[in-house]
């Protein structure tokens, strides 16, 4: 994973428990695809607990907020670390 530093987010997804909406690759899609089975899986994610884990860039910040907080299921957490 690349080193998070200040011009850096985490994001996490917890997948197993997406709905399938589309809605955060409809909103992040640099981060956010749909996959074979129609389920949303974080672009180069790696596994960290029951989430997923990847590095966002902080200019992006906007439209990772959005995906956070539109999620119906409430699965996206964007922090600083
Ligand atoms: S917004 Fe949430 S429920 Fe909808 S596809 Fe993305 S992760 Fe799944």
């Amino acid at each position: 994973m690349t080193k998070v530093t200040k011009a850096h987010l985490v994001i996490r997804h917890k997948a197993l428990e997406c709905i399938g909406c589309c809605l955060c690759e409809e909103t992040a899609p640099q981060y956010f695809r749909m996959d074979d089975n129609g389920m949303a899986e974080l672009i180069d994610g790696e596994a960290e607990g029951v989430f997923y884990k990847a590095v966002g860039l902080k200019m992006d910040q906007e439209e990772l907020a959005e995906a956070e907080e539109g999620c119906p299921v409430d699965i996206i957490r964007i922090s600083a670390q």
